[in-house]
């Protein structure tokens, strides 16, 4: 892993001097008390001071559409959400060391939309700490260390999950006991992305025997070096490897090889999860299988702090045995208030529906533009997370590096949010709130469009 970027699309504080006086302002009081961790997106940061729906609005009352943000899975501020975090707000917000019926009516309602042998859920504030606890419990029921991870994953920002997150960038020490592995490549990437759904239905069981071929690689290096196997853990979409959702079930392979060697499978849905593919309301559905542990997050509050893991119970019971739990934040009453209102409005307003809907819809206007856009060399993705890998060459699929940095910040200036992802920067990742519909999509297409035309002219 030579040269992976450590952060897509960041803008460049030594180009502070071209912005506007106020913004400039407000960066250096950001640099001055936020320190020199943090990163902004884009050659022009954006400012925003209020959201609707799928619109983000800046100071001067300008609207940008909204195609990136997943954690406003319902929408920006969807007032039911709103309303309910007020509501319990203005009556109780303990923690779950006391009884309260809220925690057990949403853990029911969410437990039911989970396949029936996953039928226990403990709660965390993000999805990192969902994953450490995973991990946790991984390793008291296998009594193994060792975890495989995808080459470019993220997980999240503990200690310990960090150090299975390989795209925190080149100078992250990994875990010792943790080895990677190459992605799944998509069955897809052809010479033309037109001919997506062909070229993937003959790839399709190829990418799931490659894949499952580098971890049986892991393993075996694992025995060789006497680390005992604790699991296999993966995003279900792949997010920040590039997004590879084809062929449907390509991950079965590789997760029936970890249970063999005795480790567990745990399913990072903190990304697709909520509905967001489309076809189901989880990701590892798409693959017909089922987890031993998956985690939850981002979309879980829409934008409330909330966030879970979900396991079979006697995966769980070894943890539980030797230790107690207690997260302070974790599975409040308002948590739990915001968590039921997006499972609700999920249900009610569609939307995993309406994500299948859009998402087709929007990827055959991604193929139809690559009829005239060379550099579009493949469209892929499941519901609303849509990757669109851009290429120098479709032949050999050298990646379009620059250009997909030029195209996200053309977007910009159009005022349509997206971002970069993979490797080499190079996929488009678009993935909009679930309200998204088809007079959005167009806007999106017709922008997208303009900005290639624009910067190949
Ligand atoms: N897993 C995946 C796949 C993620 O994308 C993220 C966040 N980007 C996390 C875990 C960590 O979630 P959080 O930021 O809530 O800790």
């Amino acid at each position: 892993m030579s040269s992976y970027p450590i952060m897509i699309n960041a803008f460049d504080p030594s180009r502070a001097s071209e912005l506007p006086e106020n913004e400039q302002a407000l960066l250096a009081r950001r640099q001055r008390v936020l320190g020199p961790a943090y990163r902004l997106f884009y050659e022009h940061p954006v400012h925003f001071v209020r959201g609707e729906g799928v619109w983000l609005y800046d100071a001067e009352g300008a609207a940008y559409l909204d195609a990136y943000n997943n954690v406003p899975s319902v929408g920006h501020c969807h007032p039911r959400v709103v309303e309910a975090i007020a509501r319990q707000a203005g009556q109780l917000n303990t923690h779950t060391r006391y009884l309260h019926s809220g925690i057990l009516d949403y853990s029911e309602m969410l437990l039911a939309t989970f396949p029936g042998e996953l039928s226990q859920v403990m709660y965390t504030c993000t999805g990192s700490e969902a994953n450490d606890l995973a991990v946790r419990v991984a390793r008291q029921f296998t009594g193994g260390t060792g975890f495989i991870v995808t080459r470019l994953a993220y997980h999240g920002v503990t200690d310990t999950i960090a150090a299975m997150s390989p795209s925190l960038g080149t100078r992250l020490v990994l875990g010792p006991h943790v080895r990677v592995v190459p992605a799944p490549r998509s069955a897809g990437a052809a010479a033309n992305p037109v001919v997506h759904a062909a070229a993937a239905a003959d790839g399709g069981p190829q990418v799931g025997r490659d894949f499952a071929a580098g971890v049986e690689a892991a393993l075996g290096q694992m025995r060789r070096e006497g680390i005992k196997p604790a699991g296999l853990i993966v995003d279900t979409i792949f997010s920040s490897d590039g997004v590879f959702a084809d062929p449907p079930g390509f991950l079965q392979d590789a997760v029936a090889a970890v249970r063999r060697a005795g480790g567990v499978f745990i399913a990072d849905e903190v990304q697709p999860g909520f509905g967001r593919t489309g076809d189901s309301m989880w990701g590892f559905q798409r693959h017909s299988l089922v987890p031993d542990i998956v985690t939850l997050g981002k979309p879980m509050g829409n934008g409330y702090p909330v966030a879970a893991m979900v396991a079979k119970p006697d995966v769980l019971a070894p943890f539980g045995s030797h230790c107690r739990y207690f997260n302070t934040f974790g599975g409040s009453q308002v948590a739990m208030a915001a968590a039921r209102a997006v499972l609700e409005i999920i249900r009610e307003e569609r939307l995993r529906e309406r994500a299948q809907e859009t998402g087709h819809y929007l990827r055959r206007g991604l193929a139809a533009l690559g009829e005239n856009f060379e550099v579009i060399g493949d469209v892929r993705g499941a519901g609303l997370f849509i990757g669109v890998e851009l290429v120098d060459d479709r032949a050999t699929l050298s990646p379009a590096t620059r250009f997909a940095g030029e195209l996200v910040n053309e977007l910009r200036r159009r005022r349509v949010l997206i971002s970069a992802a993979g490797p080499a920067a190079n996929v488009l990742k678009i993935r909009p709130p679930l309200p998204f519909g088809r007079a959005e999509a167009d806007l999106f297409l017709e922008t997208l469009e303009a900005s290639l035309a624009h910067l190949q002219a």
